[in-house]
């Protein structure tokens, strides 16, 4: 059986990870300093055999018994109001923490994928984003922490398989949707979704003209699958290229919520937040054979269905 451990195992996408993992035969190793993490999003993996969790901050040195096969590293606060309240820590789990996985991959002979991020574009100049775009980031603002620690872990990993010939996988994820978000991570569809429910007024930032490109989690967990296992190791794109307005994800949660009497307002929009955004996945089809599956509408579906029970 192959050993595999999941920072951020408690989050939105790695408990939907470890679900994946188990589900294909693998022993699974859970790590999560709970910082954003939810111990209810695994409760149902806790008693299983094949499943283990340690609560542990990977910025300070990891220590896992025994061999490891693969190390997905998807610890990180990873909302811009997280990455707000959290700067230090943002900063050192992308960079510390990246560093003290690498060491441990390389001890173990692991291979090791990092969930890098469409920020890494920061507020693009070129729309659709191809994975040769380089970036137009602010170093100094408020995303910065969270952007310039995974531009850093893109470095540091590209570095520990330039030198150490360590097998590396870098996956830059857009944003991404689905059951387990957290209601109040302050992201736009938990937000607009959990206000809707509870009939107040939905927080469009800005005119809502800003763009964004919603990938469903599932069809995300089944890229992350592929590219560990392909043998590609520079950077591949994973989202959905499906675009939206802001405006019109919210009209479109209004659309879906039934009886809402909520309706649109417009507050200020937060400093450095990219005006577009959509990926290129010309890679993700043609080297992992991915195309995202599930279109919006049955997406957005099965994420009120989520919030509906977490809001009761
Ligand atoms: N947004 C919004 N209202 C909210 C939360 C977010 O209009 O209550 C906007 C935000 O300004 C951004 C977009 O929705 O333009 C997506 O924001 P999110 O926090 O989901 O992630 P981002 O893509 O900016 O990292």
């Amino acid at each position: 059986m192959k050993r595999i451990l999941i920072t951020g195992a408690a989050g939105f996408l790695g408990s939907h990870l470890s679900d994946k993992f188990i589900d294909k035969g693998y022993e699974v190793i859970g790590m999560d300093n709970l910082i954003t993490g939810d111990m209810d999003n695994i409760a149902h993996l806790m008693p299983l055999e094949n499943f283990s969790f340690h609560h542990h901050d990977v910025s300070n040195y990891v220590h896992v018994a025994g061999d490891l096969d693969y190390i997905l590293h998807f610890a990180s606060p990873a909302s811009p109001i997280d990455y707000l309240k959290m700067p230090i820590q943002t900063l050192k789990v992308g960079s510390l923490g990246t560093h003290n996985l690498l060491g441990l991959a390389k001890a173990k002979g692991a291979r090791m994928l990092i969930a890098s991020t469409s920020e890494v574009y920061g507020d693009p100049l070129v729309n659709p984003q191809p994975e040769e775009y380089w970036g137009n980031v602010n170093p100094i603002g408020p995303r910065g922490v969270y952007d310039e620690a995974k531009r850093f872990q893109e470095a540091i990993t590209m570095a520990y398989h330039t030198y150490h010939g360590l097998e590396t996988r870098i996956i830059r994820i857009f944003n991404t949707y689905g059951p387990r978000m957290r209601v109040n991570d302050g992201r736009a569809l938990p937000a607009f979704f959990s206000q809707a429910i509870e009939n107040k007024d939905i927080t469009v930032f800005g005119d809502g003209s800003q763009t964004r490109a919603f990938c469903y989690v599932d069809d995300l967990v089944e890229g992350i699958y592929r590219l560990l296992h392909s043998d590609y190791s520079l950077p591949v794109n994973i989202g959905n290229p499906d675009e939206i307005t802001i405006l019109q994800a919210a009209q479109e949660v209004l659309e879906i919520v039934e009886g809402t009497t909520s309706k649109i307002i417009h507050q200020g929009l937060p400093k450095d937040d990219p005006k577009v955004r959509r990926p290129d996945i010309t890679k993700a089809k043609s080297i992992l054979g991915w195309n995202p599956t599930v279109d919006r509408h049955d997406g957005f579906r099965r994420t009120y269905e989520y919030f509906k029970t977490k809001l009761k």
